[in-house]
């Protein structure tokens, strides 16, 4: 693809959107950079863009900037119906995402991870056996840096290892990766894909572009993930933690084992005691990483080795403290109910449950069963919590606490030893916090305030 010359619009100006329009400047491109934002909020970005020579507005788009462009560039975070951009397609101008463009130019082999809930916990577990292996690996997508960040780096011997969200992969034509996972598909992001089946075939995406000689490896345990199967042109690997599979990876006897083809041998990888990471959701995760790793050529040592030498990511599930014999577990990235119900899970009974932050549409009622089952109360927080007790009335007793602080408080000095506060809100966090790391710190800070020393310094 020739950029020399060309006229990109670039809409939105998010980490991506940056990094699209600074990679299209060096290539060549006219490029204009478009956000509804005010110039106020993106004041820290303009500068670097307009010493580039690229053009910026803001506060909305202009109909005439979308004319004469030879190329747009939507950012993940700018739905793809937008009347400007329904308008400019029937125009017959190309439009594309940020991980479509970058696609197009990163060298080597793409190994490509998406799902509801995992992504990025697999995508980090799969970079990590891959370099530990000495494989020449990149990391990036969802998680780090943007896609186009790792053009420059990547040569032919590279594995990027990508996570890939479904806005992302909503707007791809040509994105081909070698492997790709999707780790499961439960309902998330209504309110933008509208319903869950077109937010189902926005995640198989993934694999729209393989053919025979590539690989996908679905959930087997969930059902819309597996069902994906049919659609598929690659050879398809499954994972289950509940059976074995014909190609794949799956748990017996308590051990990893994975098969390449029916008729091969089992090979044992690691018994699942080895796993350093907390709940049933993370050996998911880790029997998806371990068929893509065995996949990319790392061999049964490697995988081993670093599925063991693997640390969970902060804000997920992540271990705080403990505090007169209770457990603190932030899971701030819990924001859906999916991810909830698995953080839940992982813990059999006595658990004091944060919940709350900004409603997705979600169904709340959902967690009802595994609520009485192991959650002793619930404090809620944020915009949903009205819509929370409604919808889990009379399951245990829920203190409505309006903050991540009074919440935190009111765990606190109502768990007794052997119970855990856990922040798995099922929301996001937009209506109280900047973004779920920035909620998940806070709860570390009023944590570490509780036990009258820094919680920075066990990290
Ligand atoms: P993503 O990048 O898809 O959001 P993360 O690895 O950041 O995934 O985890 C998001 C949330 O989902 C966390 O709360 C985590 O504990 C939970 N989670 C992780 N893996 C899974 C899984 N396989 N199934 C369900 N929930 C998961």
């Amino acid at each position: 693809m020739e950029l020399k010359g060309k006229k990109v619009l670039v809409v939105g100006l998010g980490k991506s959107g940056l990094a699209a329009a600074l990679f299209l400047r060096r290539r060549g491109a006219q490029v204009t950079v478009s956000d509804v934002r005010s110039a106020e909020a993106l004041a820290k970005d303009i500068p670097a863009l307009l010493d580039e020579g690229i053009m910026v507005e803001t506060g909305g788009h202009g109909l005439l900037t979308f004319r004469r462009q030879d190329l747009i560039v939507v950012s993940p975070g700018v739905p793809l119906n937008t009347p400007e951009l329904a308008q400019v397609r029937s125009f017959g101008l190309p439009v594309i995402g940020e991980l479509e463009l970058a696609a197009r130019f990163l060298n080597g082999k793409t190994l490509a991870i998406t799902g509801s809930n995992g992504k990025t916990t697999t995508t980090a577990l799969v970079g990590d056996i891959l370099r530990k292996a000495g494989f020449p690996t990149l990391v990036g997508g969802n998680i780090g840096v943007p896609v186009i960040g790792l053009i420059e780096q990547s040569t032919a011997e590279t594995w990027s290892v990508l996570e890939v969200s479904s806005f992302q992969l909503e707007s791809t034509q040509r994105f081909h990766p070698q492997i790709a996972i999707i780790l499961n598909i439960t309902p998330d992001h209504l309110d933008r894909h509208g319903t869950f089946e077109n937010y189902a075939l926005a995640k198989e995406r993934i694999f729209a572009a393989q053919d025979e000689h590539d690989a996908v490896i679905l959930n087997a345990d969930n059902a819309r993930a597996a069902q994906a199967a049919a659609r598929s042109f690659a050879k398809v690997y499954f994972f289950s933690i509940e059976h074995s599979v014909l190609r794949g990876t799956w748990v017996e006897n308590g051990f990893v084992v994975y098969r390449p083809g029916k008729d091969d041998p089992i090979e044992k990888i690691m018994p699942l005691s080895a796993i350093p990471l907390k709940g049933a959701h993370n050996v998911e995760n880790v029997l998806a990483a371990v068929c893509a790793a065995r996949l990319a050529g790392a061999t049964v040592e490697q995988v081993r080795s670093g599925v063991e030498g693997f640390q969970a990511v902060e804000h997920r599930l992540e271990y705080v403290a403990t505090i007169n014999g209770v457990e603190f577990y932030n899971d701030s990235k819990a924001t859906n109910v999916d991810a909830t119900a698995k953080a839940i899970t992982a813990f059999s009974n006595g658990i004091h449950l944060i919940l709350g932050g900004k409603d997705k549409n979600s169904d709340y009622s959902q967690l009802a069963q595994l609520v009485r089952a192991r959650v002793r109360a619930i404090y809620t927080i944020g915009s949903a919590a009205a819509k929370i007790e409604s919808q889990l009335r009379g399951v245990v007793s829920i203190l409505s606490c309006e903050t991540l602080d009074h919440a935190v408080s009111a765990a606190a000095s109502a768990s007794r030893p052997g119970e855990v506060v856990l922040l798995a809100p099922a929301c996001s966090s937009f209506d109280q916090f900047e973004n779920y790391e920035q909620r998940g710190k806070v709860f570390k800070e009023l944590v570490a305030e509780r036990r009258g020393w820094n919680v920075w310094q066990r990290a």
